[in-house]
């Protein structure tokens, strides 16, 4: 054999040359797929020619067709094929601009002289009672009525509902964000000034940065006097009757205690705000306390640290506080030793390591590592999904965040794709390994007769094919319950995932890798990376006719 090997090198090197060459196509087919996502126009996946032609007909009645939009303007047109007015969405500025819990997205209408005829609501992720509230509020949407396009993004006072004040201005800021106003995702936009700490540190000349968003490091000359953590900037929103509070609290050096808080702004009634920026001043509850004592306090049952007038400010100002010390703590923490990750890779390492190891082959061996990924999945919640593709295809990825599920990910497409060992569904998957051991624990198994598993092993493969269809021409699709992956991370709390989860592993225990064979697409898609490793298929055809669809559809968007 070592012979015959050594006779014929330039063959092999051709094959493996061959199967490397294949890997990189059909790598190169997902990473095309998702930057083609990552290139589809928001505003393309957002707005439905049908549903602006419903809204202009009312407000222009002359309108019959919905024309191409150009820089996100729909030119409306009559039967004459002549203009009737423009509209457009405010999405995708305003889709960073939060309301109490969501963006909104608004369709403004104008005449052919780009003067506004109407705006009208077209979705919202905020709360539904606030945004119902701003839907009968007519002289909310006729704010905008007879402004000339130009106009609209100069940041103005705009009018508010009452009740809704929250979604209702971040509608407006969206709006306005749309035209071109700057800053308006920004709710407390002026910046930390040493005046704003002068209380604690008279001395300071400097405040820079503190290591991580909202955090600050006050200074005089190169030594440090404390640190000061900023709600605003840390994207803590804890909110009070009606809005929320820009809160800083002041470190001492160390980073341990606190030498009390202050309230730069807030979006909540007055006088609430008054009567709680007062009794932060002068009777600051925090004063002295260490981070451990802050967070072991029950807010509920400690006397108020503040007035008793103020019970929604003051609750939103002491969770707001509570939250900045827990993420300080956890960034302090993540800034040490980061143990997790270094757990996550360890445990990737060895899956890979015993995939090539022939150590790996062995029953008992095989059986612990999968005992060892189902702790892994319990512990971490970190898989390898649609979900997550779909996800960082449309919107991107922070390195820093997830580099473990990045090199999860990477290990699962990248050993496929050059070697043709399936190393992530053979091993690492917890899924796959808690359906490995439930198969261990009954003696009998079943199989689908070969018809119906003709037909089942299709179901994973079109599911693969209906999410990346939907992807592209779908907003809003929650990909996460077309699979089980996210009830190892959130629990049994959506119900489709946790019932696919459910029978999965179920099923398992009579039908082996049940779910891995007849329903996983993320399966399907580590499957086409190592189908027949040395040889063209019909499946790269088919992907090359995909990819190349996705992209022209991308490029007419
Ligand atoms: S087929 Fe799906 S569930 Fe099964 S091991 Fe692979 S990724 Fe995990």
């Amino acid at each position: 054999m070592e012979k015959a090997k050594s006779r014929n090198p330039a063959p092999d090197r051709k094959r493996r040359l061959k199967r490397w060459a294949i890997g990189a196509y059909r790598l190169g087919m997902i990473l095309a797929a998702l930057a083609c996502l990552r290139m589809l126009p928001s505003e393309g996946r957002a707005l439905d020619p049908a549903r602006i032609l419903a809204e202009a007909q009312n407000i222009l009645p002359g309108t019959a067709s919905v024309g191409d939009p150009s820089d996100g303007l729909y030119p409306l047109l009559g039967k004459d094929g002549e203009p009737t007015g423009w509209a457009t969405s405010t999405f995708p500025q305003a889709e960073e601009i939060m309301g109490y819990s969501g963006a909104s997205e608004l369709l403004v209408i104008f005449d052919p002289d780009r003067t506004v005829k109407a705006v009208r609501f077209l979705s919202s992720q905020d709360t539904d009672g606030h945004v119902a509230k701003i839907r009968e509020d007519p002289a909310f949407w006729a704010q905008w009525n007879g402004k000339p396009e130009a106009t609209l993004g100069a940041p103005a006072a705009p009018v508010i509902v009452s009740g809704a004040t929250l979604t209702s201005e971040a509608m407006a800021r969206g709006l306005a964000a749309r035209f071109g106003a700057k800053g308006m995702g920004q709710w407390f936009p002026e910046p930390l000034k040493l005046s704003d700490v002068r209380k604690w540190f008279p001395e300071a000349d400097a405040l820079t940065d503190g290591g991580y968003p909202g955090s600050y490091s006050v200074r005089k000359g190169g030594e440090t006097l404390g640190t000061v953590l900023r709600s605003s900037r840390m994207g803590v929103s804890a909110r009070g009757f009606n809005g929320t509070s820009d809160v800083i609290v002041v470190l001492a050096p160390g980073g341990e205690k606190l030498l009390g808080i202050a309230l730069l702004g807030s979006r909540d009634n007055e006088p609430y705000v008054g009567d709680v920026g007062e009794e932060v001043k002068y009777a600051d509850g925090f004063a002295g306390k260490t981070i451990a004592e802050v967070l072991a306090e029950d807010p509920r049952e400690s006397p108020s640290l503040f007035t008793s007038g103020a019970s929604y400010t003051n609750s939103a100002v002491v969770e707001s506080v509570r939250e900045m010390l827990r993420r300080h703590q956890s960034d302090e923490a993540a800034r040490g030793f980061p143990w997790k990750s270094s757990l996550a890779i360890a445990w990737i390492a060895l899956g890979v390591g015993l995939a090539f190891h022939k150590s790996g082959k062995r029953r008992n061996v095989r059986t612990a590592y999968a005992v060892i990924s189902v702790a892994a999945g319990i512990a971490l919640g970190w898989m390898v999904s649609q979900d997550q593709l779909v996800g960082w295809g449309a919107n991107g990825f922070g390195i820093r965040n997830i580099l473990p599920l990045l090199v999860l990910t990477a290990v699962a497409m990248l050993v496929p794709a050059f070697t043709g060992k399936n190393v992530y569904c053979s091993s690492i998957c917890p899924h796959g390994a808690a359906q490995t051991l439930a198969g261990q624990l009954v003696k009998k198994r079943f199989h689908l007769p070969p018809k119906i598993h003709a037909v089942m092993v299709r179901i994973p493969w079109l599911t693969l094919v209906v999410i990346w269809v939907l992807a592209f021409v779908a907003s809003g699709v929650p990909f996460a319950y077309f699979e089980p992956f996210e009830t190892w991370s959130s629990g049994f709390v959506a119900f489709v995932p946790a019932a696919i989860f459910t029978i999965g592993i179920l099923s398992a225990f009579f039908l082996p890798q049940g779910y891995c064979h007849y329903g996983c697409p993320t399966g399907a898609l580590l499957k086409f990376l190592t189908h027949s490793p040395s040889a063209w298929t019909r499946s790269d055809a088919l992907a090359g006719i995909m990819v190349a669809s996705a992209a022209i559809f991308t490029a007419l968007q």
